[in-house]
């Protein structure tokens, strides 16, 4: 596993801690109007069950912040603490003093320095959104975005750059409005009464490389926990790749405390897709582990048949299903390694190296599928029921080999 580097405050948002090197907090956005309060409820839980610690909503009306402590019944009555974190922009501080029961449910308020206000304004909106937060102690993400930066300040910069010796590139002087940007709103927020430990910061840009030094020098410049995300990273595989190198890059650094994948979702596809391509970001580079990791290979002119797709794929989702009962039973199964191949080339070797794994046939093999446990070849399954027999073989492992967690309790391990 690898561990956080940046040495940064632990901040507690409702029931989670993110920073001081809790594990990196999974986390999303709804897409609803969040006063329309049973979609908004429903979305919640969609996110929560797909594996989201947190879930942030806009609060940009009087309705939705009316709707905030509504909202937050419904899901404490049926089960759900997921914290809710308010996104607030322009009329946050009206909104955060008139609704006391939003301030009061939410359990983080974001606020954007660029989008406040302006001038004399500013100052007066952004103290009194901080006011809020130190009254109910909520702690505040100081949320900077490339598309609403602080024009104020990087005019500043900008004019400053202009007469120095040696100029910076437009591209530096960015980053460091960004950079700046949210540091001064942090330490006014400290200078205020709120505690850094009641902080997180994050810099959305939507390119790679801009998120990667922006980010580099946060860590270098400041203890405050960092929400890392590439801001409208795009639709389908374009975001996913652009998300996914970003913070690729800079968890394995060590840098980033929270996370979210902001993917513009695909007509029709779910809202969650953001979650699981971060939980699989997270896995993927060895930072936390969520579910099983299926091995599969890419298919070729030796294994014609839909088959071996379609028992990857119902493998894969089987293994997703299960987790949610299996989180809360086993210790350690979200390690699990399962292989699904499709010829005799590799599927022997690799479905060796996983935990469970089988090797179908491919064209003009022997139709059978030989199931690998541990290493040890273990059985072969022929015929129509190979896919529900390898499901079966696989609940059995996971009874077998993971430790029920009543057992570690009773241990007293
Ligand atoms: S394991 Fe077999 S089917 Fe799969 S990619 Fe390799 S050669 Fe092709």
């Amino acid at each position: 596993m690898i561990e956080s580097r940046h040495n940064t405050h632990s901040v507690k948002v409702g029931n989670i801690t993110m920073g001081g090197g809790s594990p990196v907090v999974v986390q999303s956005m709804t897409d609803t109007d969040t006063a329309d309060i049973n979609r908004t409820v429903d979305q919640i839980k969609l996110l929560t069950d797909a594996g989201s610690e947190i879930v942030r909503v806009t609060v940009n009306t009087e309705e939705a912040a009316a709707a905030v402590p509504k909202i937050y019944e419904i899901l404490q009555k049926q089960g759900y603490n997921t914290p809710i974190v308010g996104d607030f922009h322009y009329n946050g501080h009206m909104l955060l003093e008139k609704y006391q029961g939003c301030a009061e449910t939410l359990a983080k308020y974001r606020i954007n320095p660029g989008n406040v206000g302006f001038g004399n304004k500013k100052d007066d909106r952004f103290n009194s959104m901080i006011d809020v937060a130190i009254r109910h102690n909520k702690p505040v993400r100081i949320g900077v975005n490339w598309g609403s930066l602080d024009k104020e300040l990087a005019t500043r910069l900008m004019d400053e750059n202009s007469k120095a010796e040696r100029p910076k590139s437009s591209e530096e002087i960015l980053h460091e409005a960004l950079v700046l940007s949210s540091l001064t709103s942090a330490n006014a927020a400290v200078a205020r009464g709120l505690g850094e430990d009641k902080i997180v910061i994050s810099c959305k840009v939507s390119r790679v490389q801009d998120l990667v030094s922006v980010y580099n020098m946060l860590a270098q410049r400041c203890n405050y926990a960092l929400h890392l995300g590439l801001t409208e990273a795009g639709m389908g595989s374009k975001g996913i790749v652009a998300s996914s190198i970003a913070m690729g890059i800079l968890l394995q650094n060590g840098i980033g405390d929270t996370i979210r994948t902001s993917l513009t979702p695909e007509p029709g596809a779910s809202r969650d897709k953001e979650v699981i391509v971060s939980q699989q970001i997270l896995q993927a580079i060895g930072v936390r582990n969520f579910t099983p990791e299926v091995t599969s290979c890419p298919g070729c002119g030796r294994t014609t048949s839909t088959f071996f797709r379609e028992l990857t794929d119902d493998v894969d989702g089987f293994l997703r299903k299960k987790m949610s009962e299996w989180a809360v039973s086993y210790k350690g199964v979200e390690q699990m390694k399962v292989a699904v191949m499709g010829c005799i080339v590799n599927g022997p070797g690799e479905s060796k190296h996983a935990n469970i794994g089988i090797s179908l046939p491919g064209t003009g093999e022997t139709p059978s599928a030989p199931v690998f446990m541990d290493g040890e070849k273990v059985t072969t399954l022929h015929g129509e029921g190979i896919s529900q027999q390898f499901k079966d073989m696989i609940e059995q492992y996971v009874h077998r080999t993971y430790t029920r967690h009543e057992d570690v309790i009773t241990s007293g391990q």
